[in-house]
């Protein structure tokens, strides 16, 4: 099945600006709303369409990988578990993530990304988001993270029920366990049936007469957990790894929330990334500079040796082919740059002056009118 290009999706142009995007999801998103469409399938995937969309584009960082790559650029596959265009969205998942967009006067879609209601009808435990500092190294080749979370786990006393045992829950009289109740409403959009949590359970369907003491009925408890997370290679600062059901457990049943990882790069102390690529700063000895030689540049796995070409200009870059890092969606490797840059002595002894300003004498000292031709060329073409 072939998938429709996302700012298609939205009806928007490939540079409309955030807000822009934010309003025709919002468009979309309520013209195939399933309220306004029930039992209507196709509507419920154009809905999903939408969302997806908007999941990616709404994402700067996302944006621009799918601008790049296209859809392969943020499909859930290649990401190795980064959330893309490849995971498919529940309707759960709309809600939760984007409930927001129907905020304001559009909130009287019954349980529907109503302000706060969502998190009930659901019963979604909370995302739990930690910070991960990975050093250029692990970048390189991915790495295994042990990290320890703080975070509510199901209550073991009662199995998370928060009932003292099975007789104590009950089901709720008020929506007979459904967890909403339904209404008829006057909206925007015409005459509707919507739905609404609950007052009486809060949308968990029961009720409970006994609390577990352990947990205080909660169904929920707070505990460290050492979690284990493989972080692919090629990832970058500010990069969202999502673990599915990681997250916070739910009060009294329900789906775990996400455990969201968010990478933090350590800066390395020689090299300089930039995307895939990697830079170094090299600086020369005029004399080799002038004689040519061999040097060694530091990579990500160790020193390689670089031979310097006699005449080498100040500038002039080396391209080390494959020596940078790896891309996180295997679009094959970055390279080392190496920028060579010349130093002219501060101090000289003597006996050094001499020989400078013999050599000082020569001919071939001077720039050539083609070597300052090149040279101006060069440092124009710097600023353009
Ligand atoms: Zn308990
Ligand atoms: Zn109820």
């Amino acid at each position: 099945m072939t998938k429709r290009d996302f700012y298609e999706v939205l009806g928007v142009s490939k540079d409309a600006t955030a807000e822009e995007i934010k309003k025709a999801y919002r468009k979309q998103a309520l013209k195939f709303h399933p309220d306004k469409n029930p039992g209507d399938k196709a509507a419920e995937e154009n809905f999903k369409e939408a969302a997806e969309a908007y999941e990616v584009l709404s994402d700067p960082q996302k944006r621009q990988r799918y601008d790049q790559f296209g859809h392969a650029g943020v499909s859930g596959a290649a990401g190795g578990g980064f959330q893309g265009a490849g995971m498919e969205f529940s309707m759960d998942d709309i809600f939760s993530r984007f409930g927001d967009i129907f905020g304001g006067h559009f909130g009287g879609f019954g349980g529907f990304g109503g302000s706060g209601s969502s998190g009930q009808r659901y019963n979604r435990g909370s995302d739990l988001r930690v910070k991960v500092r990975l050093t250029l190294q692990e970048i390189a080749s991915g790495v295994e993270k042990k990290i320890k979370v703080n975070k509510y786990v199901a209550c073991s006393h009662c199995g998370g029920s928060g009932a003292q045992s099975p007789t104590d829950v009950t089901t709720c009289s008020t929506c007979h366990g459904t967890g909403h109740v339904t209404r008829v409403q006057q909206t925007i959009l015409g005459m509707m049936q919507t739905q609404s949590v609950c007052p009486t359970c809060n949308g968990e369907g029961k009720t409970i007469t006994k609390k577990c003491t352990y947990c205080n009925g909660e169904g929920v408890v707070r505990q460290d957990e050492v979690i284990s997370i493989n972080i692919p290679a090629g990832v970058a600062e500010g990069m969202q790894l999502s673990l599915r059901g990681k997250g916070n457990a739910a009060r009294r049943g329900g789906t775990n929330g996400d455990l969201l990882i968010i990478v933090e790069e350590e800066p390395h102390p020689q090299l300089i990334r930039d995307e895939n690529d990697l830079v170094y700063n090299l600086l020369l000895p005029f004399t080799t500079a002038i004689l040519g030689g061999t040097v060694e540049v530091p990579t990500i796995d160790g020193k390689v040796k670089v031979k310097i070409e006699q005449g080498t200009q100040p500038g002039k870059v080396l391209r080390l082919r494959g020596k940078g890092l790896p891309d996180v969606n295997r679009y094959g490797h970055g390279d080392l740059l190496v920028h060579l840059g010349v130093y002219v002595p501060e101090k000289l002894t003597k006996e050094e002056q001499k020989l400078i300003e013999k050599l000082n004498e020569s001919p071939n000292v001077k720039p050539s009118a083609t070597a300052s031709h090149s040279f101006f060329q060069n440092f124009k073409r710097m600023f353009e």
